[in-house]
């Protein structure tokens, strides 16, 4: 069976690398996960959710981090997208991609 989890997707540390909006709508405070990077509110380690650490297109890194309720809505997006490209979310509901995207959509009650 063909490999078809994209591998940008899921980290090993189970972090979503969630899609996020247009590097050139993010601020510094959101590149560096000090505000969410969906609404901009100011986040705390307990109001944190971690939206995957990846390398931008204009050669920095990003430490995206969002709230709970826009990280939700981006793991519904991505469950979205992902599931309908996913042989593996075809078969079987324990795809991790699915499992942890849920999660992410349950805890911000959303
Ligand atoms: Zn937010
Ligand atoms: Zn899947």
């Amino acid at each position: 069976m063909p490999e078809t989890i994209q591998p940008a997707a899921l980290r090993t540390d189970g972090v979503l690398q969630l899609p996020l909006p247009a590097l050139s709508l993010l601020s510094d405070l959101q590149r560096r996960g000090a505000c969410c990077a969906w609404c901009r509110t100011t986040l705390t380690a307990e109001t944190a959710v971690d939206a995957g650490e990846r390398p931008a297109v204009d050669g920095g890194q990003l430490f995206p981090r969002g709230c709970r309720k826009c990280a939700g809505r981006a793991a519904y997006q991505l469950l979205w997208e992902h599931s309908r490209a996913c042989d593996v979310c075809r078969t079987d509901p324990t795809c991790p991609v699915s499992v942890a995207a849920t999660r992410l959509m349950q805890e911000a009650e959303l």
